[in-house]
């Protein structure tokens, strides 16, 4: 059964006008997109999302990095997707990520991470829901 997983293109990939070369890795390496669109978060949305986070001390920053311009959430679909989107996108400090991944290639900084993965398909489920109705959630490829 393919397994589903969120991403975000977060603000720094938009800002820095990255986008195209992220989806491009992301289309190569076997997702189909079942969504996609802009938005941009306010405070409350991206802390919302980021709730499980709110007692670290990264979360202002991270709250206000997400909420700092348009970010663009896709709800992909694949076999073992969570695992396989984290493995494409490398670990959460570009310093450690492993070579090829994107964050190693593109992002900046452990907050300015370029891209945000699902951590279980649990939750790929529960972020997809966060940001697409059902009926936005194309299926058919
Ligand atoms: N983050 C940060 N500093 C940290 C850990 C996380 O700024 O020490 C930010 C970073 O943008 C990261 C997000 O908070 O992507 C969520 O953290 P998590 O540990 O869930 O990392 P991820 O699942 O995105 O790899
Ligand atoms: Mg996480």
């Amino acid at each position: 059964m393919p397994e589903r997983t969120l991403a975000i293109l977060k603000p720094d990939c938009v800002k820095r006008n990255l986008m195209g070369k992220v989806l491009g890795r992301i289309e190569a390496a076997g997702f189909r997109i079942l969504s996609l669109k802009m938005v941009r978060l306010t405070r409350e949305t991206a802390g919302g999302f980021y709730a499980v986070h709110q007692e670290r001390p990264f979360f202002n920053d991270l709250v206000a990095f997400m909420s700092s311009g348009p970010c663009v959430p896709i709800a992909l679909e694949k076999e073992n997707a969570v695992a396989d989107f984290r493995a494409l996108i490398g670990a959460t400090d570009p310093r450690d990520a492993a070579p090829g991944t994107i964050r190693k290639d593109f992002a900046a900084s452990k907050g300015e991470n370029i891209v945000h993965g699902s951590d279980s398909p649990e939750n790929g489920g529960i972020e997809i829901a966060y940001f697409f109705a059902e009926k936005e959630v194309v299926e058919g490829r």
